[in-house]
């Protein structure tokens, strides 16, 4: 083993990957099943245009890691025979009042002005009630939790390890990295990603700062009430339609530490954003409810960069970590090679670094 990874959500499983590939020999460290916690709870929106804020590394992370999808999607089933229902679907915005349409206008104005593929809809077909609709084409959804089964098969099947085992500390001696301690043992290493989500910053000696858990609950409609192909949001959530499977909608974004229980206000909070999306759905009883925690930072950015010596952190991906997977691992290999290609600037560790 020559890096330690700390975490087996998608973070940690697509850099566990991908290092193997660039030919190290990674150790997963996981704490439960792996891909389990906010992964798994995720919708798999692959949402680079429409959840962006604007222009800026953030968004150029997002478009590079929007356009790995396809190449990884293809992989894991050339690996693994697992289909991850990556599809470029589109995600329609609605707006039910004119200050939504004019955001919405602005947000079209700029991602063209940008080069980006978006249509400006003044009447949105199966959808009476909306103002105005904005379709983006080229973003698009995956199956979380076929990914996260394709991610674990594949990092086997390259040879890596995955330890059941929660990790304590990371140990340097020396100025050097020495170990990663878990509650049982210490395990030599050289180098290690810290890519434990919402908990990152409770591995000690890490020096991950900042990452706190804001909780998302979700539901879905099996069957599904609509006959929706694209990924539609409307109001505080959104709808997304899995291809020969439930619709699901999201999510809360809710501060309640480290508590991730479904709540019978989650149900109503979601329920509503059901009715705002669609008339049929307002109708409609959920089939399932669930809860995960989305790894948050202060700035809204991930934290992605050496936060220790020979410890990488890749973590805080919030409400994009699905998508923000491909090109993290791509930093992360980059990273360790020591000639990052993407401007990694804004997520440097160090930020969140307590005074002295
Ligand atoms: C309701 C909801 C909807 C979402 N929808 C989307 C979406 O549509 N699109 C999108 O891109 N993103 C979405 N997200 C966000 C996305 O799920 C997260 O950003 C992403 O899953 C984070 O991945 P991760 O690997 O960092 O964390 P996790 O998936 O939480 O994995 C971290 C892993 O580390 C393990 N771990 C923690 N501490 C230790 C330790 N000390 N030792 C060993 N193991 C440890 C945990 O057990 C866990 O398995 C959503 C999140 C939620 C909650």
């Amino acid at each position: 083993m020559d890096v330690a990874v700390v975490g087996a959500g998608v973070i940690g499983l697509t850099s566990a990957l991908r290092l193997a590939e660039a030919g190290l020999r990674p150790l997963v460290i996981e704490r439960g099943d792996p891909g389990r916690e906010a992964s798994w709870a995720a919708a798999g929106i692959l949402g680079a245009q429409s959840e962006s804020h604007g222009a800026g590394p953030f968004f150029e992370l997002c478009l590079r890691s929007r356009a790995l999808y396809g190449e990884l999607a293809g992989h894991l089933l050339d690996r693994t025979g697992i289909d991850v229902g990556y599809q470029r679907c589109g995600v329609l915005h609605l707006a039910h009042d004119d200050d939504r349409a004019a955001v919405l206008r602005e947000v079209h104005a700029w991602q063209v002005g940008r080069g980006l593929r978006s249509e400006l809809l003044e009447q949105v077909p199966g959808h009476p009630r909306a103002r105005l609709g904005v379709f983006m084409p080229d973003d698009g959804q995956v199956d979380t939790r076929a990914l996260l089964e394709a991610l674990r098969s594949a990092v086997v099947s390259r040879g890596a390890q995955i330890l059941r085992a929660r990790v304590v500390r990371v140990v340097h001696e020396d100025g050097r990295l020495a170990a990663v301690e878990t509650e049982s043992q210490s395990i030599p290493t050289g180098l290690c990603v810290v890519a434990a989500g919402a908990w990152s910053s409770a591995v000690e000696g890490a020096n991950v700062h900042g990452v706190h858990p804001v909780k998302g609950q979700m539901i879905a409609y099996a069957p599904p009430p609509v006959p929706w192909k694209s990924v539609v949001y409307a109001g505080k959530g959104y709808a997304v339609p899995r291809k020969n499977g439930p619709l699901l909608v999201g999510a809360t974004q809710e501060e309640a530490g480290f508590d991730k229980s479904t709540t019978a206000e989650g149900l109503a909070a979601l329920r509503a954003i059901a009715a705002t999306l669609s008339d049929d759905l307002a109708l409609a009883t959920p089939s399932d409810q669930w809860a995960g925690l989305r790894p948050a930072t202060a700035d809204g950015l991930p934290i992605i960069g050496f936060s220790a010596r020979s410890v990488i952190a890749a973590t805080g991906h919030y409400r994009n970590g699905i998508l923000l997977a491909p090109a993290t691992a791509e930093a992360v290999v980059d990273l360790v090679a020591g000639r990052p290609r993407q401007d990694l600037r804004d997520f440097d560790p160090g930020r969140f670094a307590p005074d002295d």
